[in-house]
């Protein structure tokens, strides 16, 4: 531990030196298979070898050059997202929260240009937005909020999956703009809405001339076995935002665009200096590259399959078990009772996992990962699990 940290984490009391695919390796050699991929980013896996390659070839050429020039690769990264997404623009950050950031930003613009003062968006209980003023103020977790207030205006809040809790907030309110939305819920549970809901909120939207924008943050770039979470329905929304896997573990965020959205922002009114700069680009270009290449989103879905239902065959009839619940590689082991402590054992046990929601065991594993590593994930956790529930009752 250092005291010269502000004591922002709560740290496992691990430090790892190298990793390579879907392994770890510990500054005392011991490895682990990896299977939260560093909360999501490192979806190609740790070295990989053509994100090595561009960047260590970046690295000697140009790191930055400000927004003040062009920049080709962010200009390539641009064309690649626009194509992967069917979006028209796209504005580069270098986090989640600040690619939501923009998103909130151009939901103001929208709205003034509709004529509303004090536009609000509407978003959801359990979401996680970020950490800034306002996408702490939008995320739905009161531990995430408490003590900052005051809280950034302009949200109002709806349960997840629920179409008629947001109709009923287009009938009552003159003041929405948008709505704001993971399309499944990461840090809240891994909570998979029911078919129909996106495009419910789509129709919504339509009809009141709201955005709709989803935060693809941990869902998007392959992961649920589709390049984008949406592109499961044939909806397509107003604006998307990006981060965690788009640049492997190089800090890279993206809000992208579509329609009269792609047009508000004009010079002036949206920055960022590190943004898209000639380093990140070439690690999210390279990633993009790969993703489309090697169809890794469809390695997803049956990865995702694979691991869901072996953990259904492992676990189906303990007690204990409330749910075990995915798409594609966001996964899920839900437990009737709090469950941090799964975290340490599978640590010791050379597994990396997390538990979000207090009783949700996660898994977002490379999705390099090989059938043998999954299977090993499987049988691993299950009697993790398994031992965790019998000690405990
Ligand atoms: C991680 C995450 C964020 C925040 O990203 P940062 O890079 O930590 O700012 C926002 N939304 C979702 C859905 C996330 O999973």
């Amino acid at each position: 531990m250092s005291k010269s940290l502000m004591q922002t984490y709560n740290r496992l009391p691990i430090t790892f030196a190298h990793g390579n695919g879907a392994w770890l390796t510990d500054t005392e050699g011991k490895r682990y298979l990896d299977a939260l991929s560093g909360i999501a980013v490192c979806g190609l896996g740790h070295a990989h070898p053509a994100v090595t390659e561009a960047l260590r070839e970046q690295v000697g050429k140009l790191l930055h050059t400000s927004n003040l020039y062009h920049i080709s690769a962010q200009n390539e990264l641009g064309d690649m997202l626009t194509q992967m997404s069917g979006m028209e623009r796209v504005f580069f950050g270098n986090s989640g929260a600040e690619a939501n950031e923009a998103a909130i930003k151009l939901a103001r613009l929208h709205g003034r240009q509709k004529g509303i003062d004090k536009p609000a968006i509407v978003v959801m209980e359990r979401s996680f937005h970020g950490r800034t003023l306002a996408t702490l103020s939008a995320t739905g977790s009161r531990k995430a909020q408490a003590g900052f207030e005051p809280l950034v205006q302009g949200f109002v809040r709806v349960p997840y999956n629920d179409i008629a809790a947001i109709q009923s907030v287009a009938e009552n309110r003159q003041d929405i703009v948008a709505v704001l939305v993971e399309p499944v819920q990461g840090e809240g549970g891994i909570n998979i809405p029911d078919d129909g809901y996106l495009a419910g909120i789509r129709e919504i939207c339509d009809t009141n001339d709201w955005l709709m924008m989803l935060d693809e943050i941990q869902s998007g770039m392959g992961r649920t076995g589709q390049y984008f979470a949406f592109q499961h329905t044939n909806i397509q929304p107003d604006v998307i935002t990006l981060a965690k896997s788009l640049g492997n573990g190089v800090p890279i965020g993206a809000c992208l665009a579509r329609g009269g959205a792609a047009d508000l922002f004009a010079p002036g009114n949206h920055g960022s200096t590190f943004g898209g700069n000639p380093l990140v680009c070439q690690a999210a270009l390279v990633v993009c590259k790969t993703l489309v290449q090697e169809r890794l989103e469809e390695r997803a879905a049956q990865l995702g399959e694979r691991i869901l239902s072996g953990l259904q065959q492992n676990l189906r009839d303990t007690g204990g078990v409330r749910g075990i619940r995915g798409k594609g590689l966001m996964l899920a082991v839900e437990l009737d009772r709090p469950c941090g402590e799964l975290v340490n054992e599978a640590l010791a046990d050379g597994l990396l996992i997390n538990v979000t929601a207090e009783r949700v065991v996660r898994l977002l594993p490379p999705l390099v990962m090989s059938d043998m590593e999954a299977d090993q994930l499987v049988v691993q956790l299950s009697k993790l699990i398994v031992d965790f529930l019998a000690e405990k009752s």
